[in-house]
């Protein structure tokens, strides 16, 4: 298990479960009601230095490692999945920075992750499955280049300053350039109002006629793919992490509600079936917080991780519906009802489903590493 080893890991942990429970969590339920977070949000998260979680020092970040990270938005996401999100797209996008990006853009971009949020954007309207499909593209003009296109359903589009950017440098071949809103040319488009992790903005940002240096593209010329498949790796292990949240916030409601109810003149607790509806949870989430730390164990190990991280996404997605449709099935009533949290639980998992991968997808990326053993 990633248990934090050292004293700082352990106070960091600490800090995140305090200002998870002080500020984090009491914003869960208005966050989902209002689709947004509140004014200010960002700013405290920032203040509190969670941006730089996973930001090496030298770029003055706190340089906590993959196993740390996944736990700080595990222990996050119990509280509020949105906001551990929120911070997974930071994250892999910072992390695909500091694998592909030159020294000096490193330089140029790393500090401010600090305190301006980052995103990496690959899906467009023609599909988010077939990144072949798209239609951005980047045009070598003498020693920069000419990007136009428009990304959707981008996690922190609207809300992040700097965006990845999948983009055509031929007919058939990827690569990965950074932008800047401040640079001319970008402009924010359409915010989805997606069902669920309505905390976590998610929207289109667009293209026309931004010129970058050479510098600004990450790794080689045609690394696009590659880049994209690092990016997907990195944030199935955080949504891994986030999924087991909120199967730990489900077993908590759970449990809590099966102790004081009555059925008849017994507690639910002591009903067979809500045994095997807790049991079914309690395994379910502790199946997947296995996955995703194994996986950001061979990370941290600098040993192959990808198929680990797609279980621990695909996995964990499709079981952390599953409990929390039995949690909501416990409350029964009050579980159906959006005075409680329950609900949103479920809508929350099943973007997970989808962002980073489609289970489908997952499960062929799965399927064909097993044959290649
Ligand atoms: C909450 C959320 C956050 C997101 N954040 C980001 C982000 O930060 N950056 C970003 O770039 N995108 C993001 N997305 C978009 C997401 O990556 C895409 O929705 C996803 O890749 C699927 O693309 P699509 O919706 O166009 O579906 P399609 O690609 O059109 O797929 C439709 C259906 O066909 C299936 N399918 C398609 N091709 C295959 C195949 N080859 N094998 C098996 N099944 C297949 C899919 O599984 C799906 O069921 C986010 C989406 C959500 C919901």
């Amino acid at each position: 298990m990633p248990s934090p080893t050292s004293a700082a890991e352990k106070l960091l942990l600490q800090m995140v479960d305090d200002y998870t429970e002080r500020e984090i969590s009491p914003e869960d339920m208005p966050m989902d009601a209002a689709g947004d977070f509140p004014a200010g949000f960002i700013q405290k998260l920032t203040d509190t230095g969670f941006l730089g979680l996973m930001l090496p020092q030298e770029f003055g970040g706190a340089g906590f490692g993959p196993e740390v990270t996944a736990a700080a938005l595990n222990h996050i996401a119990r509280g509020n999945a949105s906001t551990a999100v929120t911070l997974e797209g930071h994250f892999k996008t910072i992390d695909q920075i500091l694998k592909f990006g030159t020294p000096a853009l490193q330089q140029e971009l790393l500090p401010s992750a600090n305190d301006r949020i980052f995103a990496f954007s690959m899906t467009e309207a023609s599909g988010g499955s077939n990144p072949m499909g798209i239609g951005s593209t980047a045009t070598r003009e003498g020693d920069h280049w000419v990007l136009n296109g428009d990304k959707i359903m981008i996690t922190n589009g609207g809300l992040a300053q700097v965006y990845c950017v999948l983009v055509k440098t031929a007919p058939h071949e990827l690569s990965v350039f950074v932008v800047d809103q401040d640079m001319p040319g970008f402009s924010f488009g359409k915010r989805e109002d997606f069902i669920g992790l309505r905390g976590t903005p998610v929207g289109e940002i667009v293209m026309d006629h931004i010129i970058v240096d050479n510098d600004h593209l990450l790794g080689k010329v045609g690394d696009g793919g590659r880049i994209g498949d690092s990016a997907h790796d990195d944030a199935r292990i955080l949504m891994g992490a986030v999924l087991t949240g909120i199967m730990e916030h489900d077993l908590k409601i759970a449990t809590d509600y099966a102790k004081e109810r009555k059925a008849g003149d017994q507690p639910l607790t002591a009903l067979q079936v809500t045994h095997r509806k807790v049991a079914d949870i309690a395994m379910r989430k502790e199946t997947t917080k296995l996955l995703f730390e194994k996986a950001a164990q061979l990370k941290a190990n600098g040993q192959p991780y990808s198929e680990e991280a797609a279980m621990a996404k695909a996995y964990g997605s499709r079981v952390a519906v599953a409990a929390g449709d039995d949690t909501l099935q416990i409350l029964a009533g009050y579980g159906y009802s959006r005075e409680y949290p329950v609900e949103h639980l479920i809508r929350d998992a099943r973007a997970m489903e989808i962002a980073e991968g489609t289970v489908e997808k997952m499960r062929s990326a799965i399927a064909t590493a097993e044959f290649n053993k």
